[in-house]
């Protein structure tokens, strides 16, 4: 017997018919999420299991030793937070930030900026050390703030900075902080996997990733490392964490390595997804994903460069997978929104735009994870170039591939050196 109704239910109120989704085939070149390897989709279909199912528990145990080999370290507490890229950020100030406390900040770009809300909304007092957008974080800068505030106990930048395409030197800026005496949070959203991010090896104390960028997994997770230095800090808090999800002493319950206890249902099947896309830059090693990256920026930084575009970042400083041109001169109002629409709408490719002091000046064409393949440089190539001709922008169509062509077989050539090289050496 059907349980008695008692309540007029109000009825589903939509103008339209609602039918289940289904999203189109894009081509995902902007800053994030990359596109997803059809083994970490298929994982997200598979049954769900209780986040405390002894097999549950046997995977996290591999996705902490696959992260440790993604990050390059030995760290303990090495593990995957239920969040996207921001919790993982809030995570890390929430735990080593205590009211009053005094942090510097690198901020050339607006994910630095994020940093110094976080440390403020933690109670903490940001020191700013301000650098152009599209140029790293100079350490001078920070050596300096640090001699001005020796009582800065923690020191937070972006390594690579997503807004501008530009990369710090993550290794000469954690010495800085370390030689004195603080702590530094690093911010490896889009680095991880699409360049060298060697925890260890450079002493960084706290470290936040992406699943969606150079990992290419679902969004929704961000892989997290901790020093022991880190860990003893937070331990020795007087204040309690200010927020009670991200607790390090309390998710240690669930994500440590003996009696695992209840502390929020994890995302168990975006879990499986992330195991699956960590054994896969397993398999390709991390040398090999980080020379993909490089060698399909090449060839498309070859390609943009003929149409005439320059890139915003000096070269020494580019990322690989985050690669910002200025959009040409002379486009007519609204002309650079209209490309980027266009190519969605003709193309099914998805590019980034500037942000902030950079909207409407830039565009963002990401190489990550999945993403970064022959194929979609070339599509890019093709449709930004058909459509700039189409807005009356002086591109001749076709050099743009050529030139992308070009770069591709020289690098194979290239590699065909090396490998005869190999080879006689083997044989010698
Ligand atoms: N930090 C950087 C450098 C990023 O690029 C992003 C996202 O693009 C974030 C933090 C925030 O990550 P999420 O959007 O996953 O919360």
């Amino acid at each position: 017997m059907a349980a008695p109704l008692t309540h007029a239910l109000k009825p589903v109120a939509s103008s339209k018919k609602i039918s289940s989704f289904h999203p189109p085939q894009r081509t995902l070149m902007g800053p994030g999420p990359s596109e997803i390897n059809p083994r970490v989709l298929a994982q997200m279909s598979l049954p769900a299991i209780g986040y405390l199912d002894p097999v549950f528990v046997e995977m996290m145990e591999e996705l902490k030793t696959l992260l440790r080999y993604a990050y390059q370290t030995d760290n303990a507490l090495t593990f995957p937070v239920s969040g996207p890229g921001s919790v993982g950020m809030e995570a890390c100030f929430v735990n080593a930030v205590s009211p009053g406390d005094k942090v510097i900040i690198g901020r050339n770009g607006v994910f630095g900026g994020r940093m110094i809300e976080n440390v403020q909304r933690a109670g903490g007092v940001a020191v700013v050390v301000e650098d152009t957008w599209g140029e790293p974080v100079d350490p001078n800068k920070v050596e300096d703030a640090f001699k001005k505030n020796p009582d800065a106990k923690i020191f937070g930048f972006v390594h690579a900075e997503t807004s501008t395409g530009c990369q710090s030197d993550a290794k000469t800026l954690c010495a800085i902080s370390t030689k004195y005496g603080a702590l530094n949070i690093v911010d490896a959203v889009t680095s991880l996997a699409g360049t060298p991010v060697l925890v260890d090896d450079w002493g960084i104390d706290a470290i936040y990733s992406g699943s969606q960028k150079c990992l290419s997994c679902t969004p929704g997770l961000s892989p997290v490392s901790f020093s022991e230095r880190f860990v003893a800090h937070v331990k020795a808090r007087k204040e309690t964490v200010h927020s009670w999800f991200m607790d390090l002493n309390l998710v240690l319950n669930y994500w440590g390595n003996t009696n695992r206890t209840y502390h929020h249902t994890a995302p168990t099947n975006g879990l499986f997804a992330l195991h699956e896309a960590l054994l896969l830059l397993q398999e390709e090693r991390l040398e090999g994903a980080w020379a993909r990256h490089w060698r399909h920026h090449l060839a498309l930084k070859a390609g943009l460069e003929a149409m005439g575009l320059t890139y915003l970042v000096k070269e020494g400083n580019r990322l690989p997978q985050m690669n910002s041109v200025y959009v040409p001169a002379g486009l007519p109002e609204g002309g650079e929104a209209q490309i980027r629409k266009t190519l969605l709408n003709d193309f099914n490719l998805e590019i980034g735009a500037g942000l902030g002091p950079l909207a409407g000046k830039i565009w963002r064409f990401g190489l990550m994870g999945y993403s970064c393949k022959a194929e979609n440089v070339m599509l890019c190539l093709s449709a930004l170039g058909s459509v700039m001709a189409d807005m009356g922008v002086a591109v001749k169509i076709g050099d743009a591939e050529a030139a992308a062509h070009h770069a591709y077989a020289e690098l194979h050539k290239q590699a065909a050196l090396e490998m005869t090289a190999a080879k006689q050496q083997l044989a010698a």
